[in-house]
């Protein structure tokens, strides 16, 4: 089995395209402010203003459970109706909160995050509405990755995750320490002392991710990690250095792991990975095949469980049992229960979020993840 995306989970986001976009962000905030302002605003008033709020960096969603596979969607909520939901919670909406996202002619909306975690009543009405605030971990599992709008909105909660988590580490100048404010909508944060002004710009930390491969490019490395799901085997990765090319980062992460030195390093592809560790939130997973000079290895066991080199046939068989589909089945029915209010005691499985693997010897990661593509297009070169 080989799984082919068009591209990435997380990438090909719709609103990130440019062209298409009829607001700038600073024309998409000026519209904003007058229309938090105005008063009697019907929610049908054209283009649409529309919110997706996240808690503790969870996405709202909610969840119809009408086919075999329940279907998620993410909880936009209008504008009117969060304006709403703050005046009954005794504050007033401010302009500020909202991060801009994007905005759509052809859907006539303009699209908005906003962080409510601070705003406790009004987390309890959403969640009182089938609705509940989820890891975008597990709705990444939970989405069909072949159907192309669900990827689409994954991107797009993805990225509405990043900016918010950039705003939450971003609150003070590092260079003065005075508070930071949102300018262009959200989109960039500038310090508040006027005597510095320092403009500052979302964060972009750049991750290596390589399959190493031998110089007969008949075996692949793989490695498992302590704390993760037993019988996981997956790519080597780690962050960037100041003053390092992605490519010395290859060579480098891989000696340092397990003490094979790589020659040619080969770019395959990239992808945003919004989520990855709370600690390490604006990842971007840069992949690539990297050739070994070497082969025998020593594992530093501070950063991995275990290194070893698998045959390609080993690796179809890993890719080939793994079983994504009942992942994808459980964690979009684990969505479906929170949104229902069933207590987190009585829900299908306790890690249902993560991939499953039947009882297999091993299992590589889902197609959500680079590494799966880097993986099963050595394996399957030929499809
Ligand atoms: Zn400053």
């Amino acid at each position: 089995m080989s799984i082919n995306l068009n591209s990435h989970a997380f990438a090909d986001n719709p609103l990130l395209r440019k062209p298409t976009d009829p607001f700038s962000p600073k024309s998409a905030l000026q519209a904003l402010s007058i229309r938090i302002l105005e008063t009697n605003t019907l929610s049908s008033t054209s283009p649409n203003f529309t919110v997706l709020p996240f808690k503790n960096s969870r996405p709202l969603a909610s969840s119809t459970g009408d086919s075999p596979v329940p279907v998620f969607q993410l909880g936009w909520i209008s504008l009117e109706d969060l304006k709403g939901f703050f005046e009954n919670s005794g504050s007033q909406l401010s302009a500020e909160w909202l991060v801009y996202l994007g905005s759509s002619a052809e859907d006539d909306a303009v699209y908005w995050a906003i962080d409510v975690s601070d705003h406790s009543s009004l987390v309890t009405e959403l969640c009182s509405k089938e609705m509940s605030f989820v890891e975008l971990r597990t709705l990444m599992v939970a989405s069909d990755w072949e159907d192309l709008q669900a990827m689409r909105n994954l991107a797009i909660a993805g990225h509405a995750k990043a900016l918010l988590e950039w705003h939450n580490i971003s609150r003070f100048c590092g260079h003065c320490g005075e508070k930071t404010v949102p300018i262009e909508a959200g989109r960039r944060k500038q310090c508040s002392n006027d005597s510095c002004k320092k403009r500052i710009y979302p964060r972009v930390d750049p991750a290596v991710i390589m399959l190493v491969i031998d110089k007969e490019n008949d075996r692949a490395l793989l490695a498992s990690r302590p704390k993760l799901i037993p019988r996981l085997w997956s790519c080597l990765a780690g962050f960037t250095e100041p003053g390092e090319s992605l490519e010395e980062a290859v060579r480098r992460e891989t000696w340092e792991e397990t003490g094979i030195e790589v020659g040619e390093v080969v770019y395959h592809s990239s992808q945003p990975w919004p989520v990855g560790p709370n600690s390490i939130p604006c990842q971007l997973m840069v992949g690539f095949f990297a050739y070994a000079k070497s082969l025998e290895i020593t594992v530093d066991k501070t950063e991995l469980e275990d290194a070893q080199w698998y045959s390609r046939e080993d690796v179809r068989k890993a890719l080939t049992f793994a079983e994504y589909k009942k992942s994808q089945r459980n964690a979009a029915v684990k969505v479906e229960q929170m949104c229902k209010g069933v207590e987190k005691s009585e829900r299908l499985g306790a890690d249902s979020n993560t991939e499953s693997g039947e009882l297999t010897p091993m299992f590589v990661p889902g197609p959500y993840a680079i590494a799966h593509h880097l993986i099963s297009s050595w394996a399957f070169p030929h499809q």
